[in-house]
């Protein structure tokens, strides 16, 4: 089995707790549950991992504390985590005999560190691997090609998608405003940091009556972008979507309306990074995209 990486993987974790909301931790072992188990008792956290897997409260960890600290990892240290939880953002995907690692673009805080943060080891800690099939080789190189060749968010869009650039973000748009962001983000269950990323697109976005032009984003963020959109697909981060050309145009056209909204780094790498976690939740994907044909109507008008 060979470790594949797509370059150098770089990061420093900001301890933001953002992780730590709106997803599912599931547990890798019996041995595992048993831990947490005993750690909730000593925390006096009650029923914290209902069928393997642990409780939200709010969108958030159960373990999650008010200073968006892990209470596991403060009483005990990183190693006594959830093995998946020691792992993120590392991210590892195994098609055929590669192994895939890379770093979530789904982490809130990347933007910052992509480039410059300290070198991760590729190979370390991987114990949650996800296996993908190897179907999808052929029409995954086709688009990693070209987010490879394109210097550019829209350049990129515009080698994906067929006609002019202008009638799929014209399109692009009405599909955003109809998916109703604002609506999403208000369930009870939403992560806040979900809502603090995505609020000012939802906010935004009703406004918009025509394409607003070209983002306003730094050199890095541009490249952040291209680079956060070849991690969703080259990962596999979203398996629900079976077309790696469709899990890119949205990655890419998240990026033109995050930057549409952010034009600051920061701002625009959090509100990236909750649009990357957004488009593998099914509420989001059945309300972009609720059938073939408002997919095809999407991309050919
Ligand atoms: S156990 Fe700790 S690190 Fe894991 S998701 Fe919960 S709060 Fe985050």
């Amino acid at each position: 089995m060979s470790i594949a990486t797509l370059d150098t993987l770089r990061h420093v974790c900001a301890m933001c707790g953002g992780s730590c909301q709106g997803v599912n931790v599931s547990l890798s072992s019996q041995e595992e549950l048993t831990q947490v188990l005993a750690q909730a008792e000593q925390l006096g956290i009650s029923d914290p991992a209902p069928k393997g897997v642990l409780r939200r409260v709010h969108g958030r960890c159960v373990f999650l504390g008010d200073d968006a600290l892990c209470r596991i990892h403060g009483a005990w240290g990183i190693s006594a985590k959830p093995k998946v939880c020691q792992q993120y953002p590392m991210i590892a995907t195994r098609v055929g005999d590669e192994t895939r690692v890379g770093l979530d673009p789904g982490c809130f805080h990347s933007v910052k560190s992509w480039q410059t943060g300290p070198e991760v080891p590729g190979g370390s800690l991987m114990v949650s691997v996800s296996k993908q099939p190897e179907a999808l080789l052929p029409h995954e190189e086709r688009v990693m090609a070209v987010l490879e060749q394109a210097e550019g968010i829209e350049q990129a869009l515009a080698m994906l998608v067929p006609g002019e650039l202008e009638g799929f973000l014209g399109r692009w748009i009405q599909t955003l405003q109809e998916v109703d962001l604002a609506d999403l983000l208000a369930d009870p269950d939403t992560s806040p940091s979900l809502r603090v990323s995505l609020g000012p697109l939802a906010q935004t976005m009703p406004g918009w009556s025509a394409i607003p032009g070209p983002p306003e984003l730094s050199d890095n963020a541009r490249a952040f972008a291209l680079h956060a959109a070849k991690r969703m697909v080259w990962l596999r981060l979203c398996p629900k979507i079976p077309s790696p050309a469709v899990v890119a145009l949205l990655s890419l056209g998240g990026a033109m309306a995050c930057g549409w909204t952010n034009t600051d780094d920061a701002a625009f790498g959090q509100a990236l990074a909750g649009w990357m976690r957004a488009i593998r939740a099914p509420a989001v994907l059945g309300r972009l995209l609720p059938s073939p044909q408002s997919l095809q109507t999407l991309v050919e008008g």
